[in-house]
């Protein structure tokens, strides 16, 4: 079984703090395991607890959308959350509960050693940039140890308030433009080493 198989059957059975005593299913994520874009949600709903899958319900048919918007699948990127099993009612996360279940989520950053981490609403924007305003960080990319960040209200902000609709696509659209520039930066610097060393 490799490490990451390991670590998903672990998110599985884990019983660290008592949202597993309500849950059906815990959600670890999915995706591309290599992905050079992962996206961070808060946690799961209704529905992925009932599928074991991250953003299955409304939210997640407009994360597909706005995927889709840009040229990419669910299969291109990883989708998880800060929480891997579902708050009652949706409630926010306690921090109790985030503390138990950062483990997880560090381990899975790790393991797909991302270059663009999209955080999905201001509890995974808290995770890197504690105490700040996603209404103000949203939509600008920011460089977090070797990572870049790129903050956006989560998915389900418009479908509670259909006017953020519009903002959450705008910040979309600039992802390719960040993911190449992020993403493409080591293939143009080992180019232009090749070039210098192809002077000597
Ligand atoms: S939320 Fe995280 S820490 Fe809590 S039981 Fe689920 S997997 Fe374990």
């Amino acid at each position: 079984m490799s490490q990451f198989d390991d670590l998903v059957q672990k998110i599985r059975g884990c019983t660290l703090c008592s949202l597993s005593e309500k849950r059906t299913n815990a959600v670890p994520g999915e995706g591309a395991r290599d992905a050079d874009i992962m996206f961070i949600g808060e946690g799961p709903g209704f529905y992925e607890d009932r599928d074991g899958r991250p953003f299955v319900g409304p939210a997640g048919q407009f994360l597909n959308e706005l995927l889709l918007s840009i040229g990419l699948s669910r299969e291109d990127v990883y989708i998880t959350n800060m929480l891997k099993c579902r708050p009652p009612n949706n409630r926010d996360p306690l921090p109790g509960e985030i503390d138990a279940c950062r483990p997880y989520l560090d381990a899975q950053m790790e393991m797909i050693s991302p270059k663009v981490v999209v955080t999905l609403g201001r509890f995974s924007f808290g995770k890197f940039f504690p105490g700040e305003s996603i209404g103000k960080a949203r939509g600008k990319p920011r460089p977090w140890k070797n990572l870049t960040i790129f903050p956006m209200y989560h998915p389900a902000a418009a479908l509670h308030n259909p006017r953020l609709r519009d903002v959450i696509l705008a910040d979309f659209a600039k992802l390719p433009a960040l993911a190449d520039d992020v993403i493409g930066a080591p293939e143009e610097a080992q180019e232009a080493k090749a070039e210098q060393l192809s002077m000597f």
